[in-house]
């Protein structure tokens, strides 16, 4: 029997799962208990699992189904690139059609002289070319003490060890021996649950300039670049202070290190421009991203490189770095027709300009709800924080997360998926719906809101 196609009932397809599979960012024992739910097949923004429910994807996968689900063509240009060169590498002086047309594309796309794409198979791999490239640049510039990399506490930047290290979480750090040598973290522009009595416009400053401090305190002959998200996305779609990107430009501008913008989930429409670097006007010397380049049909990542960085680094000799699916064919052939999608169906528009106003409008709605003390979004990423008391934007007094997951949980009772990170809930969907589809995920995301409510109440958590 051929497992895909004449697949065992769901109980056992769940046991089948516990036994052999080990997931992600998951307590393995609990999940066994409980059992998998298990998706079969998915068009537009709606998947159907096993047990034939009909799920309202509001999170677009991990972020990245950015056209939706469903798109025949790319079926068929994975098909025939697979046929015609299922795989080649890029090692060796060699390249293939596919690999040159994507990175043409990209260097027209992305914004400034950001014109060399060096490929990953996602983002984390893609940040840890980053980590070796900008100290590898620095090196080639005669300043190899030039190593430390300055991010932020509560930033996601991948899962290996230079990827998990960059980012600011604490439980991945305490797993591992992270974060490795050389990568220091300031704080995030969180205003709601850690700008205290400032506005958002000074905590925003106040934020930006540690910074500074950070540069000043490890000496500016030690620090290689600062990496960011244009918006936290796995902190939670934490949206900075108007004040704040400003103020990062201004700093990284006067100080001789280098922008790293990791657009893996800002890149490709969802913040309403085709990147985040677009909508808050930072100039990366370098871009990571995944996720939408291929809206998770394949997979891929890449650093998209300026010209200073590249052509240092092409004059230094080798580059000893690269990864057998560097520019893998079929995915490089699936992005480009991603793209293709993405720019003729005017989706970055759609966010812009036609369902996004009507999302935020709904979204920022929330905002009055008994349990939201704030509602965030911009374009198609968007948040909410849950609290029990609105003015002093306190967290709940029992474990961070457990009102999060009971939301988390009515949403799945709902065919909802909506994340949860701590006591926020998040958002973001594809990029390609309707008002209608607004209309839906609004009904169901505040049904949930109740649900959680009333049994917050009659738990006594609120
Ligand atoms: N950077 C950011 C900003 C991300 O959100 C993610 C994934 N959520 C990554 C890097 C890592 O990408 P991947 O999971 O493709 O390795």
């Amino acid at each position: 029997m051929n497992m895909i196609t004449n697949h065992p009932p769901t109980a056992e397809l769940q046991a089948i799962d516990a036994a052999h599979h080990m997931h992600p960012f998951t307590a393995g024992a609990e999940l066994a208990q409980k059992g998998a739910r298990i998706i079969k097949s998915a068009k537009g923004l709606t998947l159907t699992d096993t047990e034939g429910h009909q799920i309202l994807d509001a999170m677009a996968g991990l972020w990245c189904v950015n056209i939706g689900y469903g798109w025949d063509s790319i079926a068929d240009v994975a098909a025939r690139q697979m046929k015609e060169l299922p795989y080649y590498n890029t090692f060796f002086q060699t390249s293939h059609v596919p690999v040159i047309a994507l990175s043409q594309k990209l260097a027209e796309m992305a914004p400034g002289d950001l014109n060399h794409v060096f490929y990953a198979s996602g983002g984390s791999d893609a940040n840890d070319t980053n980590v070796r490239l900008v100290r590898h640049y620095w090196a080639a510039k005669g300043k190899p003490e030039k190593k430390v990399i300055i991010s932020r506490e509560n930033a996601y930047h991948g899962s290996t060890m230079a990827g998990a290290s960059l980012g600011g979480m604490q439980p991945m750090h305490a797993q591992g021996g992270l974060p490795i040598a050389d990568i220091v973290h300031i704080g995030q522009p969180n205003w709601y649950a850690e700008g205290g009595e400032m506005t958002p416009e000074e905590f925003g400053l106040a934020r930006a300039r540690e910074l500074e401090a950070k540069i000043a305190e490890l000496g500016e002959d030690k620090v290689a670049a600062f990496i960011a998200e244009p918006i936290q996305g796995a902190g939670g779609v934490i949206i900075p202070p108007a004040t704040y990107w400003p103020e990062i430009q201004r700093i990284c501008d006067a100080h001789e290190i280098l922008l790293i913008a990791d657009e893996v989930i800002c890149g490709f429409g969802r913040t309403g421009k085709m990147f985040g670097s677009e909508t808050y006007d930072i100039r990366p010397h370098i871009m990571t991203v995944a996720k939408g380049l291929s809206s998770g049909y394949a997979p891929i990542g890449a650093s998209i490189v300026c010209d200073e960085v590249a052509n240092t680094v092409a004059e230094a000799g080798d580059f000893n770095h690269g990864y057998t699916y560097s520019g893998h064919p079929v995915s490089c052939a699936v992005a480009l027709e991603n793209l293709r999608i993405l720019e003729e169906e005017q989706m970055v528009e759609n966010v812009a300009s036609v369902t996004g106003p009507y999302l935020k409008e709904k979204w920022e709605q929330l905002a009055d709800h008994p349990l939201i003390g704030e509602a965030q979004i911009q374009g198609f990423m968007a948040s909410v924080a849950m609290t029990p008391d609105k003015a002093a934007r306190a967290p709940f007094a029992a474990d961070k997360g457990t009102v999060g997951l009971i939301c988390r949980g009515h949403c799945f009772d709902n065919n909802l998926i909506m994340r949860h990170v701590g006591d926020r809930m998040i958002i973001a969907p594809p990029l390609l719906m309707t008002r209608a589809d607004v209309d839906s995920l609004m009904d169901r995301a505040v049904k949930a809101l109740d649900l959680t409510l009333a049994e917050i109440r009659d738990k006594g958590l609120y």
